[in-house]
């Protein structure tokens, strides 16, 4: 998870642009955004449904695949999977990937916001330290503001290497709660307002 001039390699190397509608090298519009940096969560039905939680970080977006989705409830360890960076442009993506490309499956904005890093101003017994170099150490706690998801979270790294296997956790603050679900109970897009197959219905293939 390495932050690098050429982070977007893989995000490129996987992907044919002249098949899927995702996004290329074009500049992000983030005008939606009231501050940055922001973050976007998509619910993605690929062969295994998954929430790609993503956060904006130099330039990019650092990517992790939940398969549970995220939780309000901090006793809840959602298993978060690293995957390649994407680009910020990303973050407006809603649409159907083809079946036989990389991804294949809808993908919808599940929740979008910005985000601050919860070690940026470090305290008595702790120096400020970035996102960069949170991920890095594998330990990175942020707060959201989100449309959905509000206050910390926390994303720890268990193992290394190819091994390496994260979770995402709820921080304990006055934004957990035990009783919410937003996954099964907020299922429609931020950005459109769609359900998955309304998506897949609108902008799929007509052959399917
Ligand atoms: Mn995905």
């Amino acid at each position: 998870m390495s932050i690098s001039e050429d982070s977007l390699r893989r995000y490129k190397e996987k992907r044919n642009f002249r098949k899927t509608p995702e996004p290329g090298e074009e500049e992000a519009d983030l005008r939606w955004a009231e501050k940055r940096p922001i973050f976007v969560i998509q619910k993605h039905d690929a062969s295994n449904l998954h929430y790609d939680f993503r956060i904006e970080v130099k330039g990019i977006l650092k990517s992790w695949a939940v398969p549970k989705g995220p939780s309000t409830d901090p006793s809840e360890k959602r298993l978060a999977i690293p995957t390649e960076d994407h680009p910020l442009e990303y973050a407006n993506f809603e649409g159907v990937i083809p079946k036989d490309e990389y991804g294949g499956g809808t993908v919808m904005v599940w929740d979008r916001g910005s985000y601050r890093n919860l070690k940026e101003q470090g305290d008595h017994d702790s120096e400020p330290e970035s996102v960069a170099e949170q991920i890095e150490a594998g330990h990175l706690t942020i707060w959201l503001e989100g449309e959905k998801l509000t206050g910390g979270y926390a994303l720890i790294r268990t193992g290394g290497g190819d091994e390496a296997r994260w979770l995402l956790i709820k921080m304990d603050d006055e934004e957990a709660d035990a009783r919410r679900n937003p996954v099964s109970t907020e299922p429609k897009s931020v950005l459109s307002g769609r359900a998955l197959d309304e998506i897949r219905a609108e902008e799929g293939e007509n052959d399917e």
